[in-house]
């Protein structure tokens, strides 16, 4: 079981831990934690006796074990520590308009996409709704001190978020109620889990659903992503299909440009068919270098053409610069350090050959 960490305590929660104290005080503790983002030590509006009973009794879920900077200051990546000595990383993003976060949802990740470091580390255990709510607290003081202000969180670090379904859909509505950030301003990343895609369209906030594509026919896929034996393209177009009727919600599909291997003509065609189907928009990257997958990125002039060809068919498609890769906070590339890569658990991962 995850633990029990400071933002897994919830309002009516928080409210029977200080039931001996009178209510302002309650208000005032929820709001040093969610408003002003402060730690119990910083809530200097409350008394030294209770701020110090709620640092015991309201440990911190992500204790820093390193930070690194990129991109002149505008990336940032934290890999934090949890209780368990179980390893996370965030990243947080400044762009010119907003900052973006990017969160884990799971110490590690069982989906084994050959080509991503997390897949290749394997899974270690589920984060609680705390501790994904941590980061984006952690997050937004951070650019708070930068003087930006955190707008989005997309979960597209460490895990899969629909693995991980009650913790990501618990994170996700106190980030809405207690953060105050809109749905559209969150964007859940899925390798394609079907059963979760069809219960996030029953659920009341209508956040943005990304999916993380690669390959627009099954033989391909299945090797890329191998959660695509289980829900197949055509399960995956279905369940899009009834996200974006129901919840009125834009689509986008991620493509990870392999050399060779995903990025000929017949992707493109095929890519073209299955997201102007579904009216999906196409953010492409080139592959980010991995330990496990010797494969490269797409060269530039190659990830050009392919967008082109994407284009001229009518898809609204995106070329996305890749951050952080000098930190290894870039896509794909979250595998919470070299220890992680390292461990004794590490699965075996097949190692493609060099594309030429
Ligand atoms: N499990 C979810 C959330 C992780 S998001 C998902 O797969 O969507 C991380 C994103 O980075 C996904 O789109 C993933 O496919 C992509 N990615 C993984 N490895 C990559 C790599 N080496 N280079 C570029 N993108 C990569």
């Amino acid at each position: 079981m995850p633990p029990v960490t400071r933002y897994d305590v919830d309002r009516t929660a928080l409210g029977a831990l200080l039931d001996d104290e009178p209510r302002y005080r309650v208000d005032q503790v929820w709001a040093g934690l969610h408003d002003q983002l402060a730690t119990p030590e910083e809530m200097t509006n409350v008394p030294l006796a209770l701020r110090a009973r709620l640092a015991a009794s309201l440990p911190e879920g992500l204790a820093l074990t390193t930070e690194a900077t990129a991109d002149g200051g505008d990336t940032v990546k934290w890999l934090w520590t949890l209780a368990d000595g179980s390893r996370v990383e965030t990243v947080l993003m400044h762009y010119p308009q907003r900052s973006t976060v990017c969160v884990s949802s799971q110490a590690g990740c069982a989906m084994a996409c050959s080509f991503c470091a997390t897949g290749q580390a394997g899974f270690t255990r589920q984060l609680s709704a705390g501790e994904i709510v941590e980061q984006v607290v952690r997050a937004a003081r951070r650019a708070r001190d930068d003087g930006r202000r955190l707008g989005n969180v997309v979960f597209m670090g460490m895990g899969e978020p629909l693995a991980n379904y009650d913790a990501t859909w618990t994170a996700i509505r106190r980030i809405h109620g207690d953060l105050g950030l809109g749905a559209r301003h969150l964007t859940v990343s899925t390798v394609g889990v079907v059963p979760g895609i069809r219960r996030m369209t029953h659920e009341e906030l209508p956040v943005n659903l990304a999916v993380s594509l690669h390959a627009a026919d099954d033989a391909l896929r299945d090797e890329l992503v191998p959660l695509n034996k289980r829900f197949g393209l055509s399960m995956l177009a279905e369940a899009c299909s009834d996200y974006i009727e129901v919840t009125g919600r834009r689509l986008s599909f991620e493509w990870a440009l392999i050399a060779g291997v995903n990025d000929r003509p017949g992707d493109a065609a095929r890519l073209a068919d299955y997201a102007r189907a579904l009216r999906a928009h196409v953010n492409l990257i080139p592959l980010n270098p991995t330990p496990g997958y010797r494969t490269r990125g797409t060269s530039p002039e190659g990830v050009e053409a392919f967008r082109s060809r994407l284009a001229e068919r009518g898809v609204n498609v995106t070329v996305r610069h890749t951050r952080g890769t000098s930190i290894d906070a870039a896509c794909g590339q979250l595998a919470a350090g070299a220890t992680a890569l390292a461990s004794p658990t590490r699965r075996a991962v097949p190692v493609a050959p060099v594309a030429e």
